[in-house]
């Protein structure tokens, strides 16, 4: 046992802090990991020397600003880490390495929402499968994250909506997983594994703070403060879809008037168009024809942009982030929907807030997720794996 405050847990603690700083951001040269830790260019550099006589990181030479310097990353065969991401309607697994090092990637369109033992079943077989092309040992297998499109109890760790997945209820999604592979399981949401992807590899990098918006069958958003995916005790931040706009507008599935989503999801927004474009009528073709120049589609998206745009000046006023990133196909929208959101922005946040903000399209697509369920492993395993002392405890973010 260290006694809190000696010269070996000092010692520990700053070897932790390196290894956090570069774990979550794949590789940084010495001075950036000096400036991210707060420590001094000397320990880091004795920090990193032990770290790399005991395999846990490489150093490559590499140039800052013109000027020599050596580039500090997790061994790529320190580890594999998972992330598997169920939508409504496809699975996608990834496999990687803790140097941010995609080694395989698959993805299919699977009915999720119908059976969760059928979804189970198929991302166990696709994780085994893939695991075996990389032709890395199973036993290498740090933890996996998985992605789940519905908000998770955080006491009980099932979902929380069952009107989002019927087909799911009662299912603890990480118990399930982590019963069939024998490996540690992580599990959020979409809408801040959306977050924590772009944030670890698109276009949050760099940043702190920032708020992924997610609009699909509802609206969610995945907000990061100070690096961290913020869950609120509930588990329930960032529901951003069911704040009210008009308290006299269409009644919501949550029970309230006039929310956001019943503005923006394509459940609500659809049959606007359905009279003149025909019913079979999805978002993804909503988005293709308004690119083409379609005037009725146009206004639809430019509508559903202002509104976000409502929503998103709220955020900006509670949590004044820097950035806030669009995810989802409406991203594929570009300006058509990205513009007016800047517009509601301008309009409707305090001037101080706006000026900082850029909104961007998420730069992942529909990778988002499952690169977040990914840097959901790297940001929860801990670090005594690496620094070879007890195994990870955790078997669950949640439980
Ligand atoms: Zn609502």
């Amino acid at each position: 046992m260290e006694t809190p405050g000696s010269q070996t847990s000092l010692h520990r603690a700053n070897l932790e802090r390196v290894v956090r700083a570069v774990r979550m951001a794949g590789s940084l040269t010495q001075a950036e990991i000096a400036r991210s830790t707060g420590l001094s260019a000397a320990t880091v550099s004795n920090i990193v020397r032990e770290l790399k006589e005991g395999g846990t990181v490489e150093v490559t030479p590499t140039s800052a600003g013109g000027r020599r310097a050596r580039s500090v990353s997790l061994s790529g065969d320190a580890g594999i880490v998972i992330g598997v991401d169920f939508g409504h309607t496809h699975l996608r697994v990834v496999v990687g390495n803790l140097a941010h090092q995609v080694l395989a990637e698959e993805a299919e369109p699977l009915d999720v929402d119908a059976s969760s033992a059928q979804g189970f079943g198929r991302a166990e077989q696709l994780v085994r499968q893939l695991i075996e092309t990389t032709g890395i040992s199973v036993d290498k297998v740090i933890g996996v994250g998985l992605g789940v499109p519905g908000p998770i109890d955080v006491e009980s760790g099932t979902l929380g909506s069952t009107s989002i997945l019927p087909g799911w209820t009662g299912i603890n999604p990480s118990k399930e997983l982590a019963g069939r592979l024998g490996v540690p399981v992580y599990v959020d949401n979409d809408a801040n594994l959306g977050a924590l992807g772009e944030l670890v590899w698109g276009s949050g990098r760099g940043v702190k703070d920032l708020a992924y918006i997610k609009v699909a069958s509802g609206v969610g958003a995945g907000l990061v403060i100070d690096g961290r995916i913020y869950r609120g005790p509930g588990g329930t931040a960032g529901e951003i879809g069911h704040i009210t706009l008009d308290e006299s507008g269409p009644v919501c599935r949550c029970g309230n008037r006039g929310c956001l989503e019943t503005f923006t999801a394509a459940r609500y927004v659809l049959p606007l168009l359905q009279p003149s474009h025909g019913p079979d009528l999805t978002m993804e073709r909503v988005v293709q024809l308004a690119r083409e120049g379609d005037p009725g589609c146009r206004r639809v998206i430019g509508d559903v942009g202002r509104h976000i745009g409502s929503g998103v000046a709220n955020l900006c006023n509670l949590l004044n982030p820097s950035r806030v990133i669009l995810g989802g196909s409406l991203a594929e929208a570009g300006e058509l929907v990205l513009a007016p959101i800047r517009d509601s922005v301008s309009r409707y946040a305090i001037p101080s807030a706006a000026r900082q903000l850029s909104v961007l399209p998420g730069a992942l697509g529909g990778r988002a997720e499952v690169l977040g369920a990914l840097a959901l492993v790297l940001s929860e395993m801990g670090d005594s794996t690496l620094l070879g002392s007890a195994l990870p405890k955790a078997t669950s973010a949640f439980t």
